[in-house]
């Protein structure tokens, strides 16, 4: 709040308000360094994830990703090469190491699905980039804050966040440039010297300190907040699969009394219930005090069904009856509960209207 009222200096101004919001940037730098065990210089903030994603595949030619990325890696690319991701919604490390040919320019994959949380084996692929010489960029926008990152461990070149996903401001975003192929990396926006001349306009000040403080917190005893959500998670998982023509979308590794869970985001579900329509679903819900969804949310207002959930070869008319649960670590029991009071009622209230659903 500060950063919006009385120390609303510029960055770029050389007196001392603009000094004091120039070190406040620089917190956040270290800050969000320190989160992913790199440098502050490899660190560029941005104005969201989607940037993040853009700046580092524009006009890249060659690019092998996978069927299941978020929009702002698919449309950013043109005609990339799209890996399978199965019925588990996990990439296979051979079918990367068998489809990079000279000519590949980048491979980008994301860290963790947004629809269905499924973790891909990053560090596994970075290393084999490393070793074939092709540069490996993650959208880690999913996974930074929800699980611990370390990028000198992981072998990639780039990852992307996004503030909004680990409760700080929206509209704000970094992207990490490892220091030895940041030459290769041209400004995706011209004009102004900020963020060492790589990344053109006035910064978001406020913006950018809250997502330092955000990722500072969000990181801070991870394991053991993750441990809590698998556990309401877990209960979630037990509820809804004891009723009847449900499956659950994507990997699942760990079950009850399991601190980590590597296949799978510790707050997220995503089912598919026979007979329902997702929106239907999603209305009822939110009718009663429930806020789900069925595909991203960036995709809400579109009749198609997901396109994650087709990349796992789901037929249509399932994949239009998914529900995706995440929680946060603010859910509470008391909100687990209701949930489960809910939705069971609500799938029978709709699969007894339904005109393709037979008992
Ligand atoms: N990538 C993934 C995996 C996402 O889930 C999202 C947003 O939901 C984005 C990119 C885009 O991030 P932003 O909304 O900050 O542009």
């Amino acid at each position: 709040m500060p950063y919006l009222r009385e120390d609303y200096g510029n960055p770029s101004s050389v007196y001392t308000l603009g000094r004091e919001a120039a070190k406040a940037v620089a917190k956040a730098r270290e800050q969000v360094a320190t989160a992913l065990n790199c440098g502050p210089s490899e660190i560029f903030f941005t104005g969201s994830g989607t940037e993040a994603n853009n700046w580092v595949l524009h006009g890249k030619q060659r690019v092998i990703t996978s069927e299941f990325e978020h929009h702002a890696v698919l449309h950013a690319v043109k005609d990339p090469i799209l890996l399978p991701v199965y019925d588990n919604g996990i990439v296979k490390v051979a079918d990367l190491a068998a489809a990079i040919t000279p000519e590949t320019d980048m491979v980008s994959v994301m860290f963790a699905n947004n629809e269905i949380g499924t973790i891909q084996p990053i560090a596994e692929i970075g290393a084999i980039c490393r070793e074939r010489g092709v540069l490996m960029h993650t959208d880690a926008v999913q996974a930074v804050g929800n699980v611990p990152i370390d990028v000198q461990a992981l072998n990639v070149d780039f990852l992307s966040l996004s503030s909004h996903k680990f409760h700080g401001p929206k509209g704000v975003g970094a992207l990490y440039v490892r220091k030895a192929v940041q030459k290769s990396l041209k400004p995706f926006l011209q004009g102004g010297a900020q963020e060492s001349g790589r990344r053109a306009g006035t910064e978001n000040v406020a913006g950018i300190v809250g997502l330092g403080a955000a990722l500072e917190e969000a990181v801070a005893g991870l394991d053991a907040k993750n441990a809590a959500l698998l556990a309401k998670r877990t209960r979630i998982y037990d509820a809804i699969m004891s009723l009847p023509k449900v499956r659950l979308n994507g990997a699942l590794g760990s079950f009850d009394g399991c601190a980590v869970d590597r296949l799978r985001l510790a707050n997220n579900l995503n089912f598919s219930f026979e007979g329902i329509e997702g929106e239907a679903l999603l209305l009822q819900l939110d009718m009663n005090g429930v806020f789900a969804s069925s595909g991203s949310a960036c995709t809400s207002g579109s009749l198609d069904p997901s396109h994650v959930l087709l990349a796992l070869g789901l037929p249509h008319e399932i994949a239009h009856g998914s529900l995706r649960i995440t929680m946060s670590r603010y859910t509470t029991d008391a909100e687990v509960d209701l949930l489960l009071e809910v939705l069971p009622r609500v799938v029978e209230k709709l699969r007894a209207m339904s005109p393709i659903w037979e008992w």
